[in-house]
């Protein structure tokens, strides 16, 4: 809502009650990480937010990997584990097993 009702209220001549407002800020600055900076009205005088319409994929019609709390980078590391460790296929398995068999 780009307008508050504390503002029609004044508009309409009607007087709002004290002390139970919070202050509002018509040009209220918003920071994205992406960089993108815009002002709304907003009852912080300062608002940073992770995502806005310039970044969301939604609007911007590209891909992106939103990361919260790390989840990619705890993805790559299990990747990363996962390849160093010694991996045997099913058909590997068998070729051994049977190896063993025949030395028996
Ligand atoms: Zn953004």
């Amino acid at each position: 809502m780009w307008y508050q009702w504390n503002v029609l209220a004044t508009l309409n001549g009607v007087s709002m009650k004290k002390d139970i407002h919070p202050n509002y800020y018509p040009e209220a600055r918003v920071e994205c990480a992406c960089g993108n900076v815009f002002t709304i009205g907003a009852t912080m005088p300062k608002i940073s937010v992770e995502i806005c319409s310039k970044c969301h994929p939604f609007y911007s019609g590209k891909e992106k990997v939103i990361d919260t709390a790390g989840r990619v980078e705890k993805f790559r590391a299990r990747r990363e584990k996962g390849a160093t460790t010694a991996y045997q296929t099913k058909t590997a398995k068998r070729a051994k097993r049977a190896a063993a068999k025949q030395e028996a």
